[in-house]
């Protein structure tokens, strides 16, 4: 704030013109991204991506894309600071591996519902064939009906605790 109100005659410049020790032009490309209280995003993505890069990678881009393009070449410089040897790809392998391990997951809670529901057609097909040596007795099949609907909760909860 106290800066702004002593460099109010000339333009201040961007934290990327400021790093680099330059004139922020009236049409710099950084600017809009970059401002001069955020110091460490251009930082992290000038080591990373190097600030000539960045530059033309902006240009290259219609500016209506080239907010998205800045968030995501700051979250990748982060990361990349923050683990030099993987980067984001730690971050992609980790959320990668725990979508294997909820695809198993439910494909061992798909099989279970399977296998439950054929359990239950051959309880139901039995007691049909009951019922038509005695007389047909109608509570007889709705009490394994909701059974098993309880007991296929309670794996189902197991399942993900675990
Ligand atoms: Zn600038």
């Amino acid at each position: 704030m106290k800066e702004n109100g002593r460099k109010q005659g000339a333009t201040s410049p961007c934290a990327a013109c400021k790093l680099l020790r330059r004139r922020c032009a009236q049409d710099c490309v950084f600017a809009p991204y970059f401002p001069a209280d955020e110091p460490q995003k251009f930082a992290n993505v000038h080591k990373v991506f190097g600030a000539s890069n960045v530059n033309k990678m902006l240009q290259e881009l219609p500016e209506h894309q080239r907010g998205d393009a800045v968030s995501s070449m700051v979250y990748e410089a982060n990361a990349r600071v923050r683990d030099p040897v993987y980067g984001c790809v730690g971050a992609i392998s980790s959320l990668q591996q725990q979508i294997d391990l909820l695809q198993t997951q439910l494909a061992i809670a798909q099989a279970e519902v399977v296998h439950m529901r054929m359990r239950q057609t051959a309880s139901m097909s039995s007691l049909a064939v009951n019922s038509n040596n005695n007389v047909s007795p109608s509570s007889k099949l709705t009490t394994p009906h909701t059974k098993s609907f309880f007991s296929m909760d309670i794996d189902g909860e197991s399942l993900w605790s675990c």
